[in-house]
């Protein structure tokens, strides 16, 4: 087998604090692949601007110049971090034979990263970095993600435990995940749909090197939201089930109202009649909010709007650049 090469995806949004060392490490880590002989030499870090406002853009075109190993792509706006790293995928696969994706914050260890390439070797087309503690994490962040992985479960979705979006792929499974056009992308929830022979590497999970998170509990919770309905048509199930209970509920009610009637016994009844309005009110309320969250998602999917734009591409002209070299020859 030719020694493949590897491009390194990494998203990044306002990374100024982190991006310096972030490009230190994992440019230590392709010299030690390409030492042993793991990967191609013309294998690439590839980070992707996602409309930042600082300096991350232009700490990236400069490193462009100094390191050899480093590219960069630059997104016209923020996209947010699953649709900046399609972008970055998207790209990079053109001239990959297998990539793999993390964040800019190093919070995964990029240690790890040399196993998974063997695993490319052994004919892996999908190798899973897992986190094997959450210590670091909030005792929030860990349970509600816990418990998220419980629930998604039980409705019916797919996902690997405790593992974020550090991943390889191999450009054929990489070239499959592609062919997913919808807009609302949760990659960890379609990845395992593709197929092919996947495995699991695990490693413990780091503080933030420095800077923020991105994802304060709301992206949090709108993303964890997104991925459900994406997804599942559970949800949307459960509240016709709850309806057929409510149905079967006052039913029952009404038979025994009738028989208090019949009987003689009625009484002004102001407290169960204010109880059902809201409890019915309540219910379609709820069944109309999470229907009209399918709508919208029908919306935006029949769109097909693009996920992003690129405003500059440092990768495929450096490519190019090299291929004009080899013709010039
Ligand atoms: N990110 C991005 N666009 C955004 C938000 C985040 O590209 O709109 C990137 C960010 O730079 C980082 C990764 O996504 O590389 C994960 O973000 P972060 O570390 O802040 O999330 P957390 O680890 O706290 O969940
Ligand atoms: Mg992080």
């Amino acid at each position: 087998m030719n020694k493949p090469i590897l491009t390194i995806v990494v998203p990044c949004y306002n990374e100024e604090a982190v991006l310096n060392e972030t490009i230190l490490q994992l440019t230590k880590i392709m010299e030690h692949l390409i030492e042993d002989s793991l990967v191609s030499k013309n294998s690439k870090l590839l980070f992707v601007d996602d409309g930042s406002k600082d300096q991350t853009w232009n700490m990236i075109e400069s490193e462009c110049e100094k390191n050899s190993f480093v590219t960069g792509l630059k997104l016209a706006g923020n996209v947010g971090h699953q649709n900046a790293l399609i972008a970055g995928l998207e790209t990079a696969n053109q001239y990959s034979d297998c990539v793999i994706s993390i964040d800019a914050d190093l919070q995964d260890d990029i240690n790890v990263i040399p196993t998974f390439v063997e695993k490319y070797w052994e004919g892996i087309d999908i190798v899973y970095g897992v986190r094997d503690s959450r210590e670091t994490d909030t005792f929030f962040k860990r349970n509600t993600a816990l418990f998220f992985y419980r629930f998604m479960e039980r409705i019916g979705i797919k996902l690997v435990p405790n593992h974020a979006d550090f991943r390889l792929m191999s450009k054929r499974a990489l070239d499959e995940l592609l062919k997913y056009k919808e807009t609302n992308l949760f990659l960890r929830g379609l990845v395992p749909l593709i197929g092919f022979t996947s495995a699991k590497v695990y490693y413990d999970r780091k503080e933030r090197l420095a800077g923020e998170s991105k994802y304060p509990l709301k992206k949090m919770l709108a993303f964890a939201f997104d991925g459900m309905t994406s997804f599942s048509v559970t949800p949307i199930r459960f509240v016709t089930f709850l309806g057929f209970l409510a149905v079967l509920i006052s039913a029952l009610v009404g038979g025994y109202a009738i028989v208090q009637e019949i009987l003689g016994h009625t009484e002004s009844g102001w407290t169960s009649l204010v109880i059902s309005i809201w409890f019915v009110g309540g219910l379609q309320l709820m069944g109309i909010g999470i229907i009209g969250e399918y709508i919208g998602k029908i919306y935006r999917e029949v769109k097909q709007r693009p996920r992003y734009a690129i405003e500059v591409d440092r990768f495929i002209s450096q490519v190019k650049e090299k291929e004009r070299e080899l013709v010039l020859k």
